[in-house]
């Protein structure tokens, strides 16, 4: 598809710099005024020469005045028809970048609407998209909020990317590398889904040519010379399709046209075919003037040229999600040389080109809220969205999806078309429809048979969900399910779920350290549970108990502020109970006791530390200087070292376990998941085991791929710790866990 360029200007050699700035500028404006003939001219004047002050010291990469740069931004949106906000925007739109203009002089001098959208681009501008996962899920985001605050700052940025583009050629390889994939991941994309065909096309092609250059260039060739040798093919083509509409009434125009360079790339690459056999690379574009006339022209072709089964579609039935409409259908015409026809209404047509700019055209400085509504509603939902996401890497992924993936057309049982991603599942389908169909569905009929949930629909597939009321969605759902809204509402219901879960956990934690601490929690004073409450930055109580459940918090300083004496005289007690240091000592004639020396009765007994046994574990007594009896694991490396003194070495023995709890410290490796650590206090109050202490980092040795938890939690024996740790294992996302003592 050829681009409107503006037209070369005359030889320029004799003028001075500022006459040449002049120049360029009087074809902007003069275009702009033919195009908006009511608009008031001084106020664009003013952004150029504002613009043209502050960027004078500045040249662009090539040599020329930077100022050059924003005229011919300005030039891409006048020649789109944009209005004057978007034109003087674009005019601005590196001021506050590149010269240290502050948005309050803009908004003084041009207005707010101006200033919002010149703050939107600065602000898209420094966003790094080439980062770490997490920073580009960041940025993503913050250039979805930028881009739903003034769509104009899109088309803006779009227009400073394409002009970027063409000039590319005085950069480093490695920055025209940089900036081409950032178009094609990010730029284009987003163009794609807000139906702006022709500025999206014209991206793809420089952002190809910056990344490959001589991938381009052959590519390039071989359709010129593919143009040259089909140029009287399509000729006689055309007018014999324009004869032949003529002839049934239906006034056209008819247009030949061959495929860009960029998706016959992607086509020839992904297809392993050569040049030859891609279908659409030669295409007529009929435009017709009704619906009605689509369809007859359809016929008409089919009548002259057998249609390629399976290549007609009918994108006017069912447009693209992004709101194209067309008739595409492929035939084979004369001397078996196959061509692809595209049949749509001027009206269609506008909108394939443009798609959301093409709304600004007749509005006089008006925001149409509904039309352009469309093509936003998929980006603040994402925004929104992305808020419940917390996994980066989830989050470009389903990123990816929503912008880039083909499409399916699926039938509800009475006929209503669903728009989806390819390779969509049921559960898509049925969350398409209705949330609440998504979350009670319990299987899924395709094409009137039983399919698994994970079935990938195709194109014409009658779908019906199966439901069943009260059923609750499954997190299995979330490692199939494709379309971000199923992804999302799955993810709600899972962590309400495991919220509910957690407030369990959390209530019975709190009432048992309340009974440790002596803490009567029949009646607690209102005041200090308001007070609390403030505090944790939380509505309800049972939010403590939440986040006592998520393990986030500890009952402890929450029973202190309830009963600070009883909490002292508790804990005094205890400590009391057990007697001196080191912590681990027991006292032989407590009832609890767990440990013996063999043969005797009065020795002062204590864990070691470093190895810190417990019942169960083979453990082996040494006698201290002063202190009695440390026990070690047999396993413990300092046993070796204490040992030397074979004859202060003492047999010892577990007396009874069960009684009595002992803290270990373990360390779980684990993914970033949300929800990671309501699960490990579910195992542990499972294991009617507590937790004394939890720490959660990023573990910065896997790249921030992962985290590391360390908890210290009290166990019984050997046995129960090892169950434990059995089932902390078994939660998915657990890497490695580690005993540290
Ligand atoms: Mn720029």
């Amino acid at each position: 598809m050829e681009s409107k360029v503006t037209p070369p200007l005359p030889p320029t050699a004799q003028l001075s710099t500022e006459a040449l700035i002049e120049q360029r500028y009087a074809q902007l404006e003069q275009s702009f005024a033919s195009n908006r003939p009511k608009e008031d001219l001084a106020k664009i004047r003013a952004a150029f020469e504002f613009a043209r002050d502050r960027h004078s010291t500045q040249t662009r990469q090539s040599g020329e005045p930077y100022i050059f740069h924003p005229i011919a931004v300005a030039q891409v949106l006048v020649d789109m028809q944009m209005d004057l906000v978007c034109v003087e925007t674009a005019l601005l739109h590196d001021v506050v970048e590149d010269t240290g203009t502050s948005i309050d002089e803009i908004r003084k001098r041009f207005g707010n609407e101006v200033a919002i959208c010149v703050d939107g681009v600065t602000k898209l501008g420094k966003i790094q998209l080439y980062s770490r996962e997490e920073q580009q899920a960041e940025s993503v985001r913050k250039m979805l909020l930028a881009m739903v605050s003034d769509i104009r700052v899109i088309l803006v940025k779009l227009s400073d990317r394409l002009h970027n583009l063409r000039t590319i050629g005085s950069l480093s390889r490695e920055k025209q590398t940089r900036i081409g994939q950032e178009t094609l991941d990010i730029y284009s994309p987003i163009a794609h889904r807000l139906g702006m065909g022709k500025v999206r096309s014209e991206l793809e092609d420089l952002a190809f040519r910056a990344i490959d250059p001589d991938a381009h260039r052959e590519i390039v060739e071989q359709i010129e010379n593919k143009r040259k040798a089909s140029q009287e093919f399509l000729d006689t083509i055309r007018k014999s399709v324009e004869q032949k509409l003529a002839r049934e009434g239906i006034p056209s125009r008819v247009e030949g046209r061959l495929k860009r360079p960029y998706s016959v790339y992607l086509k020839l690459k992904k297809q392993k075919i050569p040049i030859e056999q891609v279908y659409d690379l030669l295409a007529l574009r009929i435009i017709t003037d009704s619906l009605k006339n689509t369809y007859a022209a359809l016929g008409v072709i089919h009548n002259e040229w057998p249609p390629i089964p399976g290549r007609i579609k009918d994108f006017i039935a069912m447009p693209r999600q992004n709101g194209y409409q067309s008739l595409h259908t492929s035939v084979m015409g004369p001397g078996g040389q196959a061509f692809e026809v595209q049949i749509r209404t001027e009206e269609m047509h506008r909108l394939a080109e443009e798609g959301v700019a093409a709304h600004w055209k007749y509005k006089e400085g008006r925001r149409g809220k509904s039309e352009e509504e469309q093509y936003v509603k998929w980006m603040r939902q994402l925004v929104e969205w992305q808020q419940e996401m917390r996994d980066p890497g989830e989050f470009m992924s389903t990123l990816k999806v929503d912008l880039y993936s083909d499409e399916v057309y699926v039938f509800t049982p009475k006929g209503k078309v669903v728009v989806l991603p390819r390779d969509s599942t049921p559960i898509d389908f049925a969350y398409a429809i209705h949330s609440d169909v998504g979350n009670a569905c319990v299987g899924a009929k395709v094409n009137n048979r039983i399919v698994p949930l994970k079935y990938a629909l195709r194109n014409g597939d009658v779908a019906e969900v199966l439901t069943q009321p009260g059923h609750m969605p499954s997190k299995d759902w979330l490692s199939f399910v494709k379309t971000s809204k199923a992804k999302n509402k799955i993810k709600q219901i899972i962590n309400a779920t495991e919220r509910s879960k957690a407030i369990e956990i959390g209530e019975k934690y709190f009432e048992k350290e309340a009974r440790r601490l002596g803490v009567s929690i029949s009646k607690l004073d209102p005041e200090i549970v308001k007070q609390l409450l403030d505090d944790y930055g939380v509505v309800k109580f049972e939010d403590i108990y939440a986040q006592l459940g998520y393990g986030k918090i500890e009952a402890r300083p929450i029973l202190v502020r309830f009963s600070p004496e009883r909490v002292a005289l508790e804990e005094a007690k205890a400590q009391e109970q057990a007697a001196t240091p080191p912590v681990n000592l027991l006292d032989k004639d407590a009832k609890n006791i767990a440990l013996r020396v063999k043969g005797l009765n009065d020795v002062l007994i204590y864990r070691a530390p470093c190895c810190n046994p417990i019942p169960g574990e083979a453990i082996v007594g040494y006698i201290t200087r002063g202190k009695g009896v440390s026990v070690h694991s047999v396993s413990c490396t300092n046993v070796q070292n204490l040992l030397y003194e074979v004859e202060r070495k003492i047999d010892v023995e577990w007396a009874k376990a069960g009684v009595e709890s002992f803290d270990v410290q373990i360390s779980i490796a684990t993914d970033d998941r949300p929800g990671m650590l309501a699960q490990f206090t579910q195992v542990l109050f499972a294991e009617n085991s507590n937790i004394r202490s939890l720490e959660a980092r990023g573990d910065f040795e896997r790249d921030g791929e992962g985290a590391v938890v360390d908890m210290k939690i009290e166990v019984r024996d050997k046995r129960q710790l090892e169950k434990i740790i059995t089932a902390l294992r078994r939660i998915p996302g657990v890497r490695d866990i580690e005993r540290k003592s």
